[in-house]
């Protein structure tokens, strides 16, 4: 009897999972397209174009293995299983655990409805499984990164002297502040050509969803393993070593700086974040590569640590999670998050840029974009909806969490013991966007005033007692608290007016 393997678009690998030991004269593959996930928000068309061709490159790599694939383009998933069920029926379907909320459920209702069966194996796409998570957390207080990151290196004992971490420290954030001065020779970094696939993926998507956010023209993303493994190959050799010192920067003009770029290919499946952490582990092992620890160990709490600790804050938040909003935010998300037109250097570059590449880096996602975001008090769920909707790289089970939890605070602090808010001081020190600014970084309350400054502090304001409570907030909500009440007054005044300016469009 043959078996029915359910692949879907985030499952992209014949190396683990049911196609790992599956012969192709047993087995037939079933792949669904669907159109209700493109059309449910304004994708950007890259992200379409991307997934439309990775999962058409996949099924013709299978074909070219000898399976049967089914490639359907339906209206959802249930529509492509019943499709798929009427030439099949009573087949049993096998398929990885999916990731993202409500899948399983919708997969389960549509082939049960159709009289078939389905089971759900796990998903090996993962680092760490629900057990480990689930008998790390049980009685902890409060769940945070630092510790299920030393908790999960242990196990595997990467970069472990025994017991101990190596180096003696299982942090380096503190060294991993640098920016790069002026000149500094960046790195090129491997794009992809689109190949035929692609490019009929391009046309396909650009005639289908013509409004929809971004631009095709600069796509470059990996759409096959080999181009998956060629990408985590340029990254290890040319950028890794610089990966730590420069994290957290922002450059004008510069996209990438020494990010890997590999949320795409791992978010995809075409990656498996075991062999990209071994993989860099490797090079990094080699005093000749001249990695320095901080880069090694920061690439790997990002991949070790962050990414699985956030699926699994997912996984236990969900649905919920998705709905918080513990600050009561009500702004509606302002068109500049589409336009990309503000007079504010940080939010335009960085808007302009997934508007082009579907990509920002970390602390542009979290300290421009969400922060801006977060201290003008806009609804997390819209500003959820616009990060889905935006990136390439962008899933549910990973923009949920890092836009509800990390950058709004909207669960009150599940996993985070403080908001991620700044001012413009901030982005003037890891950046060198304010040098361009119409608006004045120094200045808090004057009519030029950095934007950034005076909603930072009227975002202090509104919730001065939470943060009089909150350990980490208390310093700075009392020395609010103590201000001359005068100059208090003119900087909530001048938040008023950059409020105003942000709801007419002219900020
Ligand atoms: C508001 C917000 C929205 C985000 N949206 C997404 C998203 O849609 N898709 C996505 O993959 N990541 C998202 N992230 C996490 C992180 O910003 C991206 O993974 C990273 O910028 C991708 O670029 P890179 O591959 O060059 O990452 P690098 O800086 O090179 O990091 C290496 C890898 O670590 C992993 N990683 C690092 N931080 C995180 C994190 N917080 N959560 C999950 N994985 C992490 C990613 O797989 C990444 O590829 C978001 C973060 C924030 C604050």
């Amino acid at each position: 009897m043959a078996e029915h393997i359910l692949v879907l678009g985030d499952q992209l690998t014949e190396r683990v999972g049911p196609l790992f030991s599956a012969e192709p004269d047993r087995a037939r593959v079933l792949m669904i397209e669907s159109r209700e996930l493109a059309a449910g928000l304004p994708h950007h068309k890259q992200k379409l174009m991307l997934v439309f061709s990775a999962m058409r490159h996949f099924a013709q790599t299978l074909r070219e293995r000898g399976f049967d694939v089914s490639y359907l383009q339906a209206a959802n998933f249930a529509t492509g299983i019943r499709e798929y069920l009427d030439e099949f029926p009573g087949a049993e379907l096998v398929v990885m655990r999916p990731t993202d909320w409500g899948v399983e459920r919708e997969i389960i209702d549509a082939a049960v409805g159709a009289g078939a069966h389905v089971n759900v194996v796990d998903n090996e796409l993962w680092l760490t499984s629900d057990a480990e998570f689930d008998a790390w957390a049980e009685g902890r207080k409060s769940l945070r990164l630092e510790y299920f990151y030393r908790s999960v290196r242990k196990a595997r004992g990467w970069l472990m002297d025994g017991d101990k971490p190596v180096g003696g420290r299982w942090n380096y954030d503190a060294e991993n502040r640098q920016v790069p001065g002026p000149g500094h020779d960046f790195p090129s970094v491997a794009g992809f050509e689109p190949d035929a696939l692609t490019v009929e993926a391009r046309a396909q998507v650009d005639a289908t969803w013509p409004d929809h956010f971004g631009d095709t023209r600069a796509f470059a993303w990996p759409v096959t393993r080999e181009q998956a493994v060629q990408a985590l190959e340029d990254f290890v050799e040319h950028r890794l070593a610089s990966f730590g010192p420069y994290e957290d920067a922002m450059v004008e003009g510069e996209d990438v700086l020494y990010h890997s770029l590999l949320s795409v290919p791992l978010n995809l499946g075409l990656l498996h974040p075991r062999e990209v952490c071994e993989r860099a582990l490797a090079h990094a092992s080699d005093p000749l590569n001249g990695v320095p620890l901080a880069s090694i160990e920061g690439f790997i709490r990002q991949v070790l640590g962050w990414r699985e600790f956030m699926r699994h804050i997912y996984r236990i938040g969900m649905p919920h999670l998705r709905e918080a909003n513990g600050l009561d935010a009500t702004r509606p998300l302002p068109n500049l998050y589409w336009s990309g037109s503000t007079r504010m250097t940080c939010l335009q570059r960085s808007v302009d840029q997934i508007a082009r590449t579907g990509h920002a880096h970390h602390i542009q996602r979290l300290m421009v974009l969400g922060n801006f975001a977060l201290v003008a008090g806009v609804d997390p769920r819209e500003l959820n909806d616009w990060f889905l909707a935006t990136f390439v790289d962008a899933l549910d089970w990973v923009v949920t969490p890092n836009v509800m939890g990390m950058s709004q605070f909207a669960d009150l602090g599940s996993f985070t013991s403080k908001p991620y808010a700044a001012s413009g001081k901030y982005i003037d020190r890891m950046s060198n966007y304010c040098a361009s600014c119409a608006y004045d970084v120094k200045s808090v309350d004057g009519d030029n005033s950095c934007p950034m400054n005076s909603l930072y502090w009227s975002f202090i304001d509104r919730h001065r007692e939470r943060w009089v409570a909150n350990h980490r907030m208390a310093v700075i909500a009392r020395g609010w608290a103590k201000r001359d009440p005068e100059a208090k007054a003119r900087i909530l005044a001048r938040a008023g007016d950059v409020l105003e300016k942000l709801s007419d469009n002219t900020l």
